[in-house]
């Protein structure tokens, strides 16, 4: 039986995609170099059948036809040893291991061999950092990822390539140098594509796709990324810089009260425009897309700013309770997009209710009231856990803050000492003005528990007491009516 063997172009074709590397990820050998002298070169490696040429030889799959057999997809770049390894040891080297072999070796040869080396990867080399200051190790670590993206570019020079790194995922931008270059993607058709495109072509939103999601053909530059990228985002040409800015109208005199402005990137398409801007630093991502009669706003408070702030320090804390004011009062919100200093766009309308996180912002308010007086701060967590038992316990405290003269409230006093006895039954009978101090139902839980470890103990100085049953003992119940004068003031007491 003649054996269905690879020709040159596919041959050559498995070489290139890997850059002549051994495909096995614990070999990795280089497979190509120089020979001796000046010119000429020598090939240490070869394009291995992923299942047999020929029955009889490694992982034969008899339901493969002649041509599949021999085309690129069930070859494999190895060194002559490797080649050798895997058609010896069938079952230590199935066919699933050596596609997956191949993919990710397509995948380094695109990331220019090595991987670039992340942020923590310099920090967990604590030999180097000791060496190296940490400057010179971030500059190193840009050096390779320029390196990189210099080897990319030769891929397709049409293209200038940049690395980011966000975290420990790096990612890659790619931009044509000079003028349009055709290209061709393919999409899976989905609600969520085809949404996200009809987008794009409208108002020139930034696209983000799952990288399954998506496939391009017309340069080698892309084709590496076919299916190895997590996500890609396609963004639109003629992007220019904006500056958003952003003012409520006061309820009374409906003047303007300017908030804030940031700097943003408009891009338009064929129904109108869209910019999204970062507000407040980062707390407040403001939305702002325009059919030419309306802009439409769309704006989302980000808490990740607060986490482990304390409470009393929050940033953007009051701009963005007056922008949730505005809303739930139904006051005008001010938008004006300017570009290069003129004016493209203004609008002002009513900020729905529904696009707040009001509730959150609610809750953090009345906790900043009770903290207001007292001496120390708490964080804010990682994780805001919330029940609505702890909405009700703040809300009542914070409250409390309002008590205006003449108001009244029954409490149930439970005198724990003879002296409390004493002096309780001397407050009521004298009538005159006492201060009262209330711990018992002040017991916080909020955020998870946060205030929980310290008790709040609400002090409402000069109020009248006056109770019905006058059989005061330690240890009994009694109910007692507390009414609030003029110069009752409350202020709260971490315990
Ligand atoms: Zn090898």
């Amino acid at each position: 039986m003649p054996r269905d063997n690879f020709n040159k172009p596919v041959v050559e074709e498995l070489g290139r995609r890997v850059a002549f590397a051994c495909s096995n990820p614990d070999c990795r050998n280089q497979t190509v170099g120089p020979k001796s002298g000046a010119d000429g070169f020598v090939t240490t490696g070869e394009a291995a059948h992923i299942t047999a040429a020929a029955p009889g030889g490694p992982r034969y799959d008899p339901t493969l036809t002649s041509s599949e057999r021999s085309a690129f997809k069930n070859g494999i770049w190895l060194c002559r040893n490797c080649a050798a390894l895997i058609d010896r040891d069938v079952e230590g080297y199935p066919v699933d291991k050596l596609v997956q072999w191949k993919q990710t070796a397509e995948a380094r040869a695109l990331l220019g061999i090595n991987k670039p080396p992340t942020i923590d990867d310099a920090a967990s080399l604590p030999e180097r950092v000791n060496i190296l200051s940490a400057r010179d190790a971030l500059s190193r670590v840009r050096t390779t990822m320029t390196a990189i993206a210099r080897s990319l570019e030769q891929l397709d020079p049409r293209f200038r390539v940049t690395i980011a790194h966000d975290g420990s995922v790096p990612s890659f931008s790619i931009e044509p140098v000079d003028g349009p270059v055709n290209v061709s993607m393919n999409l899976r058709d989905n609600a969520k594509t085809r949404q996200s495109m009809q987008r794009f072509f409208e108002y020139g939103q930034r696209v983000t796709l799952d990288g399954k999601d998506i496939t391009f053909h017309g340069t080698p530059l892309l084709d590496g990324l076919n299916g190895e990228a997590r996500h890609v985002s396609i963004s639109n040409p003629l992007n220019c810089h904006a500056v958003v800015k952003l003012s409520v109208a006061s309820r009374k005199k409906n003047e303007l009260e300017f908030l804030d402005q940031s700097s943003a990137t408009l891009s338009s398409g064929s129904k109108g425009f869209s910019c999204d801007a970062q507000l407040f630093g980062g707390c407040l991502a403001l939305s702002v897309t325009s059919d030419g009669q309306r802009l439409h706003i769309k704006a989302t408070p980000t808490f990740e700013r607060w986490m482990g702030r304390g409470i009393k320090v929050l940033p953007y804390f009051e701009q963005l309770r007056k922008l949730r004011d505005a809303a739930r009062l139904g006051s005008q919100v001010d938008i004006v997009v300017e570009v290069e200093g003129q004016r493209l766009a203004a609008g002002r309308g009513k900020l729905p209710m529904t696009s707040f996180g009001y509730g959150l912002l609610d809750f953090v308010e009345e906790v900043r009231v009770i903290l207001h007086q007292s001496p120390v701060d708490i964080l804010m967590p990682k994780k805001l856990d919330i029940t609505a038992d702890d909405i009700d316990r703040v809300h009542q405290l914070a409250g409390l803050r309002h008590v205006s003269a003449g108001s009244t409230m029954t409490a149930t006093v439970e005198p724990q000492t003879e002296h409390e006895v004493e002096s309780l039954r001397k407050s009521i009978a004298v009538g005159r003005p006492t201060a009262m101090r209330l711990t018992q139902l002040l017991d916080v839980h909020a955020f998870g528990g946060l205030l929980s470890e310290k008790k709040i103990a609400v002090e409402i100085s000069h109020v009248v007491m006056t109770a019905r049953r006058k059989n005061f003992r330690v240890g009994l119940s009694v109910p007692v009516k507390f009414r609030a004068t003029r110069e009752s003031k409350v202020s709260y007491v971490l315990l």
